[in-house]
């Protein structure tokens, strides 16, 4: 067994609940001085998107048969055009409502997503293709022979860590050719569109291996208990008759505790498990940085993503829409109360018990942030009786707070109802739910999650809680380096109160420590590879910075 100190603040850190990169880095501060400089308005997408175009010479992602929305619409050729719209409204409604994005797309991500499309159609349930795969998994070893292998996603954990895990493992299927299937789970009924043309994502139900779920750390057909007993041929250069015709990655953040389950991030155990026809893989994380750690994948990774913190940024507005049902609560939300404002600033709050702190000094927390970063205006302390008459109606600000407690919303509400600001600006305060204790798995409270997380996306600015993967969501959809609220230590209010982010993309809670691989070794997760480093919200964690 490892070192336990290792382990304990391994499972500390476990929130499993809870080219051409200077013409890049050149383009984007190009762009964001022209933003910054021009009072541009929400829908600029048009100008903005189609205008840039993607990089690498790109072919044109237009003009397929269907191809009636406009490459706008899109988003640059992200998205396909061959859906029935109102099947989906978000899918091509969303980016009426967010900033455009700044962040370039390589046409090596389109050409990658349009051939997956394909690849996913032709093996999807019920095509031929998919009966000769099952009739592999009968048997109990691979083959090289077959079109379609798969990677099998089981949900775990809260909404915003499966989301990030549904991501991470779609890369994982990009990059090694595999087809995603996902197991269908009562609370995600009516939560997300299918996201492939002409096919479904969803496993059958009457699918041979049962109880995806259960499967755990001590499962004896996981990688690392095989290799522990010698029951799997791990030698790269084996046949792929060699291998079983199933296994199951265990990568839930507890895989920290078995070695064996960590090799997953080793180039030649990689080999091995690429020879498998199904895998199982039981996720909660975002391991996205982990892949751009494995030699093999790297040049590939660089392809898609000249730019790195957009993973999610685009895998995400690629692959999660919401169901018209959680769309029309955005929409129903976000007209009654934030579509006016000039300004949108979202607040996602929440306690960790990894991390405690009373209700009331987090709330002195968001206003000792807000107001000392300029995000949110001061308060007047000379505030005279007819101060509503320098009321500056020109610039309303409305703030979105997302959070589980109902009292932070009253104290903000009320703070800027019954004082006046030193600019005279009326900042509106709303809250859309406030269910006061984490509920994650039930259909509506999903839902509820997932409208709010959208409603975030839509900000201007945005302040999220540290190591929170609701936020994380919420600022890498809206491509906005978010303010954390950094996580308190003794029950104290940290000091400072909050940090700037210095990319999009959502940390990886915990990477790989102390493996040593054929061609690389992972000691210190933020230190191996250049464009993986250290998280500033969350210890032991790493993300991908440019
Ligand atoms: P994390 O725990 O912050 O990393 O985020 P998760 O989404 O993985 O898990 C938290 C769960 O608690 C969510 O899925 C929601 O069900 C619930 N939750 C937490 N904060 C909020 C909030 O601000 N609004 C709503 N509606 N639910 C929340």
């Amino acid at each position: 067994m490892k070192n336990w100190a290792t382990v304990i603040k391994y499972q500390m850190n476990c929130n499993c609940i809870a080219s051409r990169p200077l013409l890049c880095a050149l383009f984007v501060l190009v762009s964001l001085l022209v933003l910054s400089c021009f009072d541009y308005p929400l829908i600029s997408s048009k100008v903005w998107i189609s205008g840039v175009k993607f990089i690498n010479g790109g072919g044109s992602t237009e003009g397929t048969e269907t191809g009636t929305i406009p490459n706008d619409r899109l988003l640059g050729g992200l998205l396909s055009p061959n859906f029935n719209e109102q099947s989906c409204v978000s899918r091509y409604q969303s980016m009426l409502y967010r900033k455009a994005s700044p962040y370039i797309l390589s046409s090596s991500l389109i050409n990658k997503l349009r051939k997956y499309e394909e690849l996913h159609k032709k093996c999807s349930p019920n095509t031929p293709l998919f009966h000769q795969s099952l009739q592999q998994l009968k048997a109990n070893h691979s083959t090289d022979q077959l079109k379609c292998n798969y990677v099998l996603w089981t949900p775990s954990g809260g909404l915003s860590n499966r989301m990030l895990a549904l991501v991470s493992t779609f890369l994982y299927a990009l990059l090694t050719n595999r087809v995603m299937l996902i197991h269908h789970v009562d609370d995600m009924v009516d939560l997300l569109c299918e996201p492939f043309p002409g096919s479904t994502w969803y496993l059958p139900p009457d699918f041979q291996i049962k109880n995806l779920e259960s499967y755990n750390l001590y499962s004896e057909n996981s990688y690392g208990y095989l290799v522990e007993h010698n029951m799997i041929n791990n030698d790269p250069n084996s046949p792929s008759s060699a291998v079983p015709s199933f296994i199951y990655l265990h990568l839930q953040c507890d895989y920290l505790y078995h070695v064996l389950h960590k090799r997953f991030f080793c180039e030649e155990d990689q080999e091995v498990i690429n020879k498998i026809n199904w895998v199982l893989l039981k996720l909660d994380n975002y391991f996205v940085p982990g892949l751009f750690m494995i030699p093999k994948y790297e040049q590939e990774l660089e392809r898609m993503f000249p730019i790195k913190e957009t993973v999610f940024h685009h895998l995400g507005r690629y692959l999660l829409h919401p169901s018209n049902s959680v769309w029309g609560m955005v929409m129903r939300y976000h007209k009654s109360y934030m579509a006016k404002a000039k300004e949108r600033i979202g607040i996602q709050a929440r306690i960790f018990d990894s991390a405690p702190i009373s209700i009331d000094d987090l709330y002195k927390q968001i206003v000792t942030c807000t107001q000392e970063e300029s995000i949110l205006p001061k308060l007047n302390p000379e505030q005279s009786k007819n101060s509503f008459l320098e009321l500056n109606e020109a610039t309303p600000r409305a703030v979105l707070l997302a959070s589980l407690y109902g009292v932070l919303y009253d104290r903000l509400k009320n703070m800027y109802y019954l004082h006046s600001t030193t600019t005279s600006e009326i900042v509106s305060v709303y809250q859309p739910s406030h269910e006061e204790n984490q509920q994650s798995e039930q259909q509506l409270h999903n839902q509820k999650a997932l409208a709010e997380i959208w409603l975030l996306s839509f900000s201007d600015v945005l302040v999220t809680t540290a190591g929170s993967t609701f936020g994380y969501m919420a600022y890498s959809l809206a491509g906005i380096k978010p303010w954390f609220l950094m996580r308190s230590k003794d029950q104290k209010i940290p000091d400072p109160p909050c940090r700037r982010s210095g990319t999009i993309d959502p940390c990886f809670h915990s990477p790989p420590a102390d493996l040593i691989c054929r061609t690389r070794n992972i000691t210190n997760a933020g230190k191996v590879v250049r464009n993986v480093r250290h998280c500033e919200d969350f210890d032991g964690g790493v993300k991908l910075f440019d």
